[in-house]
């Protein structure tokens, strides 16, 4: 009994007589996802089948024969509408039959319909079914016959009766053949510049900041030294017994050489780096318009 009445629950999810077909399906359990669907419905607008989307819960898909309606959250369910034709990126694939859908929430697999198993509904809304097949530039080339002028002319007819795809804004899935064509053209994608770092020149460790004062003269008495150990306390070998060491460190002069050659090479530094700068705005702009053709090209666009 518990069953049955379940079950009789189930078939009465939807009163609206323009979503009674949803009741064969599964999704739409929740009543707050019922709710917003139900008040984003138009006038005479019928539902004729619900997919989920991907694997997410809290998102279903309702088609209607007008639009695609995604029904997003529970508590405070948000809809989004898609109107016809649809943009079917992937037709049926897969263990779950799932076509691939742009929609406002990014490209969506939607799957797992009763009504619409085979997913037949869903491409009769796509732009290829619903409008009529569209020309491409390519073969409208191929059917033109040499003459100038007829060409000219023919071109311009195209152009009244199946408008290009640029015009008509409907991204037009190309074949295999124009797609590895495509992809052949438009060759390796642009490297992305890389901002070069200028590195300082080598200027070799620091010398000590201080060495010994050597003199080569007694500064007592005056006498000239000749010992190593005398010339670096500055004091011959009697003068030491009564003044002491005079020895003292003074500044290293090749420090401040040093010094010089690090400040020169620091400055020259900033100078390549200034140099790498503008070099890497310069090859950003012209990667940036490389990128954008490549993708065109890569897209079949041009
Ligand atoms: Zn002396």
């Amino acid at each position: 009994m518990a069953l049955l009445a379940r079950g009789s629950r189930a078939v009465a999810k939807f009163d609206d007589p323009r979503l009674s077909a949803l009741n064969a399906e599964a999704g739409f359990q929740d009543a707050g996802m019922r709710h917003a669907l139900t008040s984003a419905l138009e006038n005479g607008e019928v539902a004729r089948a619900s997919y989920n989307v991907g694997a997410h819960v809290w998102v279903a898909a309702v088609l209607t024969d007008r639009a695609l309606i995604l029904v997003k959250g529970a508590v405070r369910a948000k809809v989004m509408r898609v109107p016809l034709p649809l943009e079917i990126v992937r037709g049926p694939a897969g263990p779950k039959k799932g076509a691939r859908v742009r929609t406002p929430l990014g490209v969506k697999t939607l799957w797992g319909s009763n009504l619409d198993a085979d997913m037949a509904a869903l491409l009769a809304g796509q732009a290829g079914a619903i409008a009529e097949p569209v020309v491409r530039p390519v073969s409208v080339l191929n059917k033109v016959p040499g003459d100038a002028p007829q060409l000219v002319e023919t071109l311009g007819e195209h152009d009244a009766v199946a408008p290009t795809i640029e015009e008509r804004k409907v991204p037009v899935r190309l074949t295999r053949r124009e797609r590895s064509e495509a992809r052949r053209r438009a060759g390796k994608k642009p490297r992305r510049p890389r901002l070069q770092k200028a590195w300082g020149a080598w200027v070799g460790f620091a010398p000590p900041s201080t060495i010994w004062d050597i003199s080569y003269n007694c500064v007592m008495c005056g006498r000239a030294l000749s010992n190593p150990n005398s010339q670096r306390h500055r004091v011959g070998t009697d003068c030491i017994k009564r003044w002491g060491s005079q020895a003292r460190k003074i500044r290293n002069p090749a420090l401040t050489a040093w010094e010089d050659r690090k400040a020169r090479a620091g400055i020259e530094r900033i100078g390549r780096q200034v140099e790498f700068d503008a070099a890497y705005a310069r090859q950003r702009a012209e990667h940036e318009a490389a990128l954008t053709a490549w993708r065109e090209v890569r897209a079949g666009r041009v």
